[in-house]
């Protein structure tokens, strides 16, 4: 059975961590840089990716993250997460630091006022038995995507799921509905990556 880890700096970590258990995987909290090199796969809850990045510069694991992507770790970021793994941030927050590792440019807080927080069907490539029910909070959207990177979701004509190699980020939250089809599907990339 492989072990997925779950950032566990700030954020939804529990909801992730039951999530992989779901989806048939060995859930742990990664905190510390030698948990990180234990595992086969990481999430990277959804939260607030300002604070997640300060803190995983303040624990040491900005570089070792950006390492272990480098060198294929799967990981899943769900809206702060996906945030993380973006190369680029469009409005960062003066200092604010990505995992990146996903050929993408985000827009923070995207959907805007009106539509903070919202629920959705979202038809997501890869996952089967229809749509998931999309939870958005404070989402980001994708703004623009490179090459390497696929699109695999859309809501309101913007990307919000994408896909690149061993890496997949959702602006909207899985963790947060019972339904485990998408992490279902992470466990899977990290099953094909063993
Ligand atoms: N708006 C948050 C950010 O920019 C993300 C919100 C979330 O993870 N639900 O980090």
């Amino acid at each position: 059975t492989p072990v997925v880890g779950v950032l566990a700096l700030q954020g939804d970590v529990r909801e992730h961590l039951a999530a992989l258990t779901g989806a048939g995987v060995r859930a742990v909290s990664v905190r510390r840089p030698e948990e990180l090199a234990s595992v086969d796969g990481l999430v990277i809850p959804g939260g607030e990716s300002t604070a997640i990045s300060k803190l995983a510069v303040a624990f040491g694991l900005l570089g070792p993250l950006r390492e272990r992507v480098r060198d294929g770790l799967p990981v899943y970021g769900s809206c702060a997460g996906m945030i993380m793994l973006a190369d680029k941030i469009l409005d960062p927050r003066s200092g604010q630091e990505t995992v990146g590792g996903i050929d993408m440019i985000v827009r923070r807080n995207a959907f805007g006022r009106q539509n903070e927080s919202f629920e959705a069907a979202v038809e997501v490539a890869g996952v089967p038995g229809g749509p998931v029910h999309g939870v958005f909070i404070r989402a980001p959207w994708v703004e623009s995507i490179g090459a390497a990177a696929e699109p695999v979701a859309e809501y309101g004509g913007h990307t919000v799921a994408v896909r690149q190699k061993s890496l997949l980020a959702t602006a909207f939250h899985p963790e947060l509905t019972g339904d485990h089809r998408v992490h279902a599907l992470f466990a899977d990339m990290v099953r094909a990556a063993r």
